[in-house]
């Protein structure tokens, strides 16, 4: 079996907190023997669970990273119990350029696991993280956002899985988290995914969506600190009490909850996300981008639900992304 050549400049099975890089080396034209050096701190306190937090799996998806920032530099072993590792920038290339997909190979990291030992910078990330990271893993908890095209009313997901018993520990870890969204999810495309390599190991898994538009808000920075906190609560690794407040239930139960444009242009949208759409109802019209005297296009919500994701901004090519039209669970 060949190796993987990232080599964590930390410990990671020490106690107390250890802040280093995974060194992948990468030689290339302005650094021959140079490194991709990849933030982690891990911060250790006697026996318990382990949870691996990680951001920007996509690189310009915010509150994550911020939020794990943040985590790092606060959090004390005399505050748990276990053992927590924090990734806040687990694709790294990607986050530094600002972009969803690593500038180095194009990888977009949550199509690429399990990764490959010899494989492209993103595929080794990946590798790494896969065998080395997440077996060790109790609880993870990936932090995603809209990024640059997508907005989304704030949630926090778990996936509708084969095993019933490991669906009920990710739904209750999701609950635990709180956000203002939770919604309950069929992912229709999980090849490559992270959230499926971690389920495929059989640990509990929470994701987010939190906002988006290339951007992070106080409220939504605010969402994923409290979630955190929360679910290193529930996972037996912080002391306290969970922070419980309101959140509705969010079903995604199939294809249709999903809107495409089938032009390109100018979008004008007609409910604000958080609205209640019947099906058909025209969530968005298409401007032609490059003449008058042309009547828009009709976008229909495909169900009925609550508008929880849109494109951002103003443009739109054929074949994006217009709406996600959630049900009330
Ligand atoms: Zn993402």
């Amino acid at each position: 079996m060949i190796a993987n050549p990232i080599s964590p400049t930390i410990p990671l099975d020490a106690q107390g907190v250890h802040h280093g890089f995974l060194k992948l080396p990468y030689s290339r034209d302005d650094s021959a023997w140079g490194a991709v050096m990849i933030p982690i701190t891990v911060i250790a306190n006697g026996d318990g669970p382990t949870a691996l937090l990680t951001g920007a799996n996509h690189g310009d998806e915010y509150e994550g990273p911020i939020a794990l920032q943040e985590l790092a530099v606060s959090l004390t072993p005399d505050q748990i119990a276990g053992r927590v590792i924090i990734l806040p920038m687990m694709n790294l290339p990607a986050f530094a350029a600002g972009a969803r997909c690593s500038p180095i190979d194009g990888g977009n990291m949550n199509r690429s696991f399990p990764g490959r030992p010899d494989g492209t910078v993103t595929q080794k990330i990946s590798h790494f993280i896969a065998t080395q990271l997440v077996p060790q893993a109790d609880i993870v908890l990936d932090f995603h956002s809209g990024g640059r095209t997508l907005d989304f009313l704030p949630f926090a997901a778990a996936h509708i899985l084969d095993d019933k018993a490991q669906e009920a520990a990710c739904m209750a870890a999701m609950q635990a988290f709180n956000a203002p969204f939770s919604v309950r999810m069929l992912e229709i495309d999980n090849v490559g995914m992270f959230d499926t390599e971690v389920e495929n190991q059989g640990k509990v898994f929470v994701t987010t969506e939190l906002g988006g538009a290339g951007t992070a808000s106080p409220r939504t920075v605010g969402i994923a600190r409290r979630g955190i906190r929360n679910l290193l609560i529930h996972a037996g690794i912080m002391a306290g009490q969970i922070d419980l407040q309101e959140t509705v239930q969010l079903d995604m139960p199939d294809e249709l909850c999903f809107v495409i444009s089938q032009v390109a242009g100018l979008i004008e949208y007609l409910v604000e996300m958080g609205d209640t759409v019947a099906e058909d109802q025209p969530i968005a019209r298409v401007w032609p981008a490059n003449r008058t005297g042309a009547e828009p296009t009709v976008c229909c919500a495909r169900r009925a639900g609550i508008l929880t994701a849109r494109h951002v901004p103003g443009l739109v090519k054929m074949g994006d992304f217009v709406g996600l039209v959630a049900t009330r669970a």
